[in-house]
């Protein structure tokens, strides 16, 4: 489909909250169409009633917003296809399995659990593959008697012999024999589509151009092209994107307690340095930029550039992105996002706060740490060593005097000339400046480093200060 309008979706189970892999699927979607200039449409597929996770849709959706990876048709936003949520169009999938049937495509199937779990204890006693042996579908007479006098049923895929094979984006060539395929169950005794039939029906009635998903779905897609095949449809593009591993080499997953991408936003990380680190993972530029805003990566990405490798989630590379992102924030957008981590204080507050954090911050949550000792009292941390390494009482004392007396003079606004004198004082004591400074780190941030401590003093104004510098004179007797 050369010219076609490009559709993708996201198309995700309310099993619980997104975590990196599944929105690294999401973003995968979103920027292919985004790029092509086509829709995003997102597909809430809760057919499987079982492994429903209350409050897990909301989840999705918010997880979504904020990373702005926004969406034309779906939940909320609605679109000509609605509606979006596979639990309200069961209508719909009964029909086309019914359709399935009648063109001898697919059949009912009245074994009970008990049949099917002897007839995979044969198989497996025999050392077969474990799959349905189409007993029903040489008896379907009697199976519509059965259905009629109430007994529950299936309707199965009846899988074509033969190859199914398609050129995915990612993976290239793919191939199955498909008498390696089992019989897919495409509705179930309760009359709910199982996902193999929902995914098709949907994927074509909402025309998406782009089946864009993780490739644990690789063996279902030959039981999607016998649907296609069946229903006379269209294919779509398949692209498989690669796992996403943790740093542990295992894969990430809800089950093993991969982190929900919001509780990201509450430790500190941007969205925006969230987004650019997941986009990294099965994808490259193609060059040697590694930091992106959206946009640009709308303008960069495609799919073709998707490694087939599993992709390996790696939290200092995030770390690494934040702050980069974080410095490339202006003032007010820092003063806007910091209010969250530093609770209580004004804009004017964290206005001046801003120039001494930015350069400081892998997390907007370090903003905490770092201010604690100019919004509250200093903790005097009484184990860390005083005077510091390295420098010897008299230089301390002579460092934390020369203070008092600049601040005591009024040469607190202007940095350099402080930063000057005090750097003198160090040097007629032959001890580093560097290691000098720590004295002044201790007395003002009650520790060795911390915000830049001439600008600390002068937020903290003349008074403050000089009481923190007299305390730490008397500590040092
Ligand atoms: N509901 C499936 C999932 O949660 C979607 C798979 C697909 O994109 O086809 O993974």
């Amino acid at each position: 489909m050369p010219d076609a309008r490009v559709r993708t979706r996201f198309a995700p189970s309310p099993t619980g909250a997104l975590h990196f892999g599944s929105v690294r699927t999401a973003l995968f979607a979103w920027l292919t169409a985004r790029h092509a200039g086509g829709d995003f449409i997102l597909r809430i597929e809760d057919t499987d009633q079982e492994r429903y996770i209350p409050g897990s849709e909301a989840l999705i959706l918010e997880t979504l917003s904020w990373l702005g990876l926004n969406w034309d048709e779906g939940p909320e936003v609605g679109g000509p296809h609605d509606p979006y949520i596979q639990s309200l169009r069961i209508a719909t999938y009964r029909e086309h399995a019914e359709k399935l049937v009648d063109g001898g495509h697919a059949y009912w199937c009245t074994c009970t659990p008990a049949r099917l779990a002897a007839m995979r204890e044969a198989q497996r006693a025999r050392s077969e593959p474990t799959r349905y042996d189409r007993r029903c579908l040489t008896r379907q007479a009697d199976v519509t008697q059965e259905r009629e006098g109430g007994m529950a049923a299936v309707v199965r895929l009846r899988m074509p012999d033969g190859v199914s094979d398609w050129d995915d984006v990612v993976r290239g060539r793919v191939s199955f024999a498909n008498s390696d395929i089992d019989d897919q169950v495409l509705l179930k005794s309760d009359g709910f589509p199982t996902y193999h039939l929902a995914v098709v029906v949907d994927d074509h009635l909402m025309e998406i151009s782009h089946v864009i998903r993780s490739d644990e779905w690789i063996p279902s897609t030959p039981k999607h092209l016998a649907l296609y095949a069946a229903f006379g449809w269209d294919v779509p593009r398949f692209a498989h994107v690669p796992a996403v591993l943790g740093p542990d080499h295992q894969k990430l997953s809800k089950r093993r307690g991969a982190r929900n991408v919001l509780e990201y936003g509450e430790l500190g990380y941007l969205p925006s340095a969230i987004v650019n680190c997941i986009a990294l993972l099965g994808w490259s530029s193609g060059d040697e930029q590694e930091v992106f805003a959206l946009e640009e990566l709308c303008q960069r990405f495609t799919l073709e550039r998707v490694n087939p490798a599993a992709a390996i989630f790696d939290p200092k590379r995030l770390d690494d992105l934040n702050g980069i992102h974080i410095r490339r924030m202006s003032t007010d957008e820092l003063v806007e996002a910091l209010e969250f981590h530093l609770p209580g204080t004004s804009k004017e507050t964290r206005r001046m706060l801003v120039p001494m954090l930015r350069e400081r911050m892998v997390t907007l949550a370090d903003a905490t740490r770092l201010c604690a000792p100019l919004l509250g009292e200093v903790k005097l941390d009484l184990s860390i060593e005083f005077p510091p390494k390295k420098v010897d009482q008299a230089t301390a004392v002579a460092m934390i005097d020369a203070c008092i007396e600049a601040v005591e003079e009024g040469a607190l606004e202007d940095h350099d000339a402080m930063l000057e004198r005090l750097r003198a004082v160090a040097e007629r004591s032959g001890v580093k400046s560097r290691d000098a400074f720590r004295v002044l780190y201790i007395a003002i941030l009650g520790t060795p480093a911390g915000l830049p401590v001439i600008e600390a003093m002068e937020f903290l104004g003349k008074e403050k200060t000089l009481q923190r510098l007299r305390e730490a004179r008397a500590r040092l007797g």
